[in-house]
């Protein structure tokens, strides 16, 4: 299996607890592909079993065989505090299937679950089913979610809830917390299991020599510079990036509190938890940045393996500086293209910027604003645009769109190709929390037709899908500040 550290202090055996009478709640068929999960003509494995072993009831189905499935140690920083060991406490790792690894998150007590249940409600399972999918056909490096099973089983929450299983897929779930655990403990050993593993199974071009570690963090902390770039393009917000959420294959995951961005509000933190706003919209480079530190401090003793302590230091340090770099190159191609900027030009950023304050100071929809932009032609005339509408200080925004369209008389793009272009990068429809609440309250009363319609809007986000328009508009009134919160 994927997982090949092995030994008391880097995982143990764990069986999931059984899950009484589950049902579907949801299925991605997309996911199931990755497996090669044989299905019904009603979606759903044709093997009933794994309603079964998606449940943590039993672990066979077909010719497949769980035969050791595990949870593993991991450390980390929360709110940028050491928290020490935390580790999976409510995923066990079943196995792997077609270079996949399987978890199922929910699936009761492991040895690392300390004060928790092991349990996962159904509300935050069907959170997490859905934007693992919304992310993935985002295209917004992520692991996939297969399925949500529920069951009437009590979870005692802020108030009672239902229990439900997520299971979810991923090349690896190794995160930055794997690494800080064997740093804390000074096991070198260990750590250079992990970094090997990494690099003979994700990383070989990292290569074997006596960069190899070196390499290895750069290249983990480009992977998240970008992941983070493609965040902010699409507004999405995490709510929880300790480090022990931070992927070491640059993947989104750990799929919580998260939120998209409706109304454009630079400072919006979607955790109802951090008062301090650490995790908030504007901060999430900065703080994978730090995220990024704490991995470079765990790897120095990779890097000392080979040499001095102070050049180890000074090349992970230098190292380290690169993040801001590569994170402001991803984010700026990832504006332009959001403005439908084919060519570099100075003054580009200065115009994404000022378009992002404009935003900010009148509360525009982030998702509608840049969709809608598309349908700007070269020849209009500032005042006729619509979406100057939006916008309180109006000579502001005209002076806004007055540059903006002299800035599209210097691309060679005519207003159609353009607009299509903008279309495949600023999606029409989000995972916004509305519809999410919406679903869930849905799937509290048994109904679950509203989780499978929104995995299909969600599944082509860039389409215009006609008939789901509605599902595009911005929370009404009284949804728009949903309040979320840590681990449920
Ligand atoms: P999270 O904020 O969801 O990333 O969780 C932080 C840590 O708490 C991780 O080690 C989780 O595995 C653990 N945890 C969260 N919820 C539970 C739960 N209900 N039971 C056991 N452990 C949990
Ligand atoms: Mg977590
Ligand atoms: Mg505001």
């Amino acid at each position: 299996m994927p997982f090949t550290l092995h030994g008391d202090d880097v995982c143990q055996p764990t069986n999931p607890t059984s899950l009484p009478n589950p049902y579907w709640v949801a299925f991605s068929s997309s996911a199931a592909k990755l497996i090669q999960m044989e299905l019904g003509a009603n979606g759903l494995p044709r093997d009933p079993e794994w309603l079964q072993v998606l449940a943590g009831n039993q672990l066979n189905v077909g010719k497949l065989s769980f035969s050791n499935p595990i949870s593993t140690a991991y450390s980390g920083h929360q709110f940028g505090v050491w928290a020490g060991q935390l580790g999976d406490g409510r995923a066990i790792l079943l196995g792997d299937i077609d270079e996949l690894e399987l978890q199922l998150k929910g699936a009761g007590k492991t040895h690392y679950s300390r004060m928790g249940d092991g349990r996962a409600v159904l509300r935050s399972s069907i959170r997490e089913f859905l934007c693992s999918e919304a992310m993935y056909a985002l295209g917004i490096p992520t692991s996939r979610a297969l399925a949500v099973v529920g069951s009437k089983q009590a979870i005692r929450r802020e108030t009672m809830e239902t229990a439900a299983v997520c299971s979810r897929l991923a090349p690896s779930f190794i995160r930055v917390g794997h690494f800080e655990h064997f740093a804390s403990l000074q096991n070198t050993a260990r750590l250079k299991e992990l970094a090997d593993l990494l690099i003979a199974k994700f990383y070989p071009e990292c290569g074997t020599g006596k960069d190899s570690y070196l390499n290895l963090f750069k290249e983990i902390s480009t992977r998240n510079a970008k992941l983070v770039a493609g965040w902010q393009a699409v507004g999405f917000c995490h709510g929880v990036l300790n480090s022990d959420n931070i992927s070491a294959l640059g993947l989104t995951i750990d799929y919580g509190p998260f939120g998209f961005l409706d109304q454009f509000e630079i400072d919006h933190a979607c955790n109802h938890s951090d008062h301090s706003g650490r995790y908030a919209y504007h901060r999430q480079p900065q703080v994978m940045h730090w995220n990024m530190a704490c991995l470079a401090s765990a790897m120095l003793p990779l890097l000392e393996l080979e040499r001095s302590s102070d050049e180890s230091q000074a090349l992970l340090r230098t190292a380290l500086e690169a993040f801001p770099v590569t994170y402001a190159k991803e984010w700026q191609q990832a504006f332009r293209q959001k403005l439908g900027l084919q060519s570099e030009q100075d003054g580009d950023i200065t115009l994404i910027e000022r378009l992002m304050q404009a935003m900010h100071d009148s509360s525009v929809d982030f998702t509608n604003f840049f969709r809608n932009l598309s349908n700007i032609q070269k020849d209009s005339k500032t005042t006729d645009i619509i979406q100057r509408n939006e916008f309180i200080d109006r000579d502001n925004i005209d002076q806004w769109f007055s540059d903006y369209l002299s800035r599209l008389q210097s691309e060679d793009f005519n207003d159609e190709s353009r607009k299509e272009l903008m279309n495949q990068t600023n999606p029409k429809y989000i995972l916004r929390n509305h519809l999410a609440q919406l679903a869930i309250e849905k799937a509290q009363q048994d109904d679950f037709s509203e989780i499978n319609t929104l995995l299909q809007i969600l599944s082509n986000p860039f389409d215009e899908q006609v008939k789901f328009d509605h599902y595009s508009k911005p929370p009404p009134a009284d949804m728009q500040r949903i309040e979320v919160s840590c681990s449920s």
